[in-house]
């Protein structure tokens, strides 16, 4: 097990102050006051062994509450690798036909599904009907239908079902969040997202339409979605987007290359936004109240993530997003915590709903009515 200095000293943040952190849960804190944590540990397996798979188990080396315990791959020779490079037993190993016997692995808690956004619906009922608890990268799903059949499917099985939205544990995103919910920043009126970059390799699975279930939109325009939602405070009750191509060879039908969305909250506040795979340097949030605002950019990559408000700069150090994701999901699992931003199935679902809106949008040139 890890000790918290270990901990810290991974995250680079030995010499910062602890309430810069996310709140940690009362465990943790029993644990750090001894130096050994001593609480449960969720026991983690990863399925899909690729790019982002590998940012994770890297991460995870300095969690102190979640631990990489096993793999599930369609590729032998990953697996041989993993296993050498995480130190997991042969027990532990799964490819995708041998998956399910996973029910019967009493060392492995949840499963980490982080494969092409279409099979995340199969693979977390998979996950549930063995009896694991389901963490899924976003997009959750390819659409609301499927999101909603993965929470049911989790709720009757008793297994908890986390989306990971690694940025609901960024501390500085976290500090607007607490800027705007202490009214700090007066009521919200607007907010911007912009997110996007210049994808290459055309044959890529983000370019196919039956793997990514989208284009731009279900990987890089969830974030201003998703970003709408917890830096406005509301859930949009409209969405109106126009799609913008410039080539439909790379942008297949059924691809989104280029969307601009605005969304409408109860409030009278509204969003608008940008999600693209065609240019570069757009990763930026704007929340603007009536008494102060609060900008970030970069808002969403792995950081370190730069924020500001009309206060000034934010100091909040940086964190390794995906250590402090998979030890606070430890915590909501094993301990019930509740994340100040919910990472739950039903906040993948709104966010589904208002890419099917956004979809929807574009189709119609009309307004569409979202009830979240
Ligand atoms: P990669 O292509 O790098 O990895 C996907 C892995 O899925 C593959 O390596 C493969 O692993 C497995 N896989 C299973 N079936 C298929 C298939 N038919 N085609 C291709 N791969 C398959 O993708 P990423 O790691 O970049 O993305 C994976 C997921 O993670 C996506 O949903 C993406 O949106 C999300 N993501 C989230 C990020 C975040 O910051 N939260 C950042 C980047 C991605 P194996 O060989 O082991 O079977």
């Amino acid at each position: 097990m890890n000790s918290r200095r270990d901990f810290l000293q991974k995250l680079g943040a030995a010499a910062i102050p602890l309430s810069f952190l996310p709140k940690l849960g009362s465990a943790n804190t029993t644990a750090f006051a001894d130096e050994r944590y001593e609480g449960p540990v969720l026991r983690v397996a990863i399925l899909g062994l690729g790019s982002y798979a590998t940012r994770v188990a890297d991460a995870m080396q300095a969690c102190t509450k979640a631990k990489l315990v096993g793999v599930i791959s369609g590729t032998a020779s990953k697996i041989t690798a993993w296993q050498s490079k995480y130190n997991i037993p042969a027990k532990n190993c799964y490819d995708y036909s041998t998956f399910d016997n996973i029910k019967n692995n009493p060392d492995i808690d949840a499963v980490y599904v982080i494969t092409p956004n279409s099979l995340h619906h199969d693979f977390v009922l998979r996950t549930a009907k063995a009896g694991k608890h389901a963490i899924c990268e976003k997009p959750m799903a390819v659409n609301a239908k499927e999101g909603q059949a993965m929470v049911e499917a989790c709720k009757k099985a008793n297994v908890k079902l986390l989306v990971g939205y690694r940025m609901h544990f960024e501390p500085k995103t976290l500090e607007i969040v607490r800027m705007r919910k202490a009214g700090e920043l007066g009521q919200i009126m607007f907010f911007q997202g912009l997110c996007g970059f210049k994808i290459g390799d055309p044959t890529q699975w983000r370019l196919n339409r039956q793997l990514a279930g989208g284009g731009a939109m279900m990987d890089i325009g969830i974030y201003a979605i998703n970003g709408s939602r917890y830096m406005v405070g509301e859930e949009p009750i409209w969405v109106t987007a126009q799609e913008t191509k410039t080539d439909t060879v790379k942008f297949k039908e059924g691809v989104d290359e280029t969307i601009q969305f605005q969304l409408g909250f109860p409030s009278g506040a509204v969003a608008t936004c940008l999600s693209t795979y065609n240019m570069n340097n757009l990763d930026r949030f704007f929340l603007n109240g009536q008494q102060g605002w609060a900008e970030m950019q970069p808002s969403t990559g792995y950081g370190p993530i730069k924020g500001r408000t009309n206060k000034g700069e934010l100091t909040h150090p940086h964190v390794t997003h995906q250590t402090v994701q998979m030890d606070e999901m430890a915590g909501i699992i094993l301990e019930g915590k509740q994340p100040i931003v919910p990472v739950d199935g039903e906040e993948g679902v709104k966010d589904l709903k208002i890419i099917d809106g956004i979809y929807m949008a574009v189709k119609s040139g009309k307004k569409v009515d979202l009830k979240l």
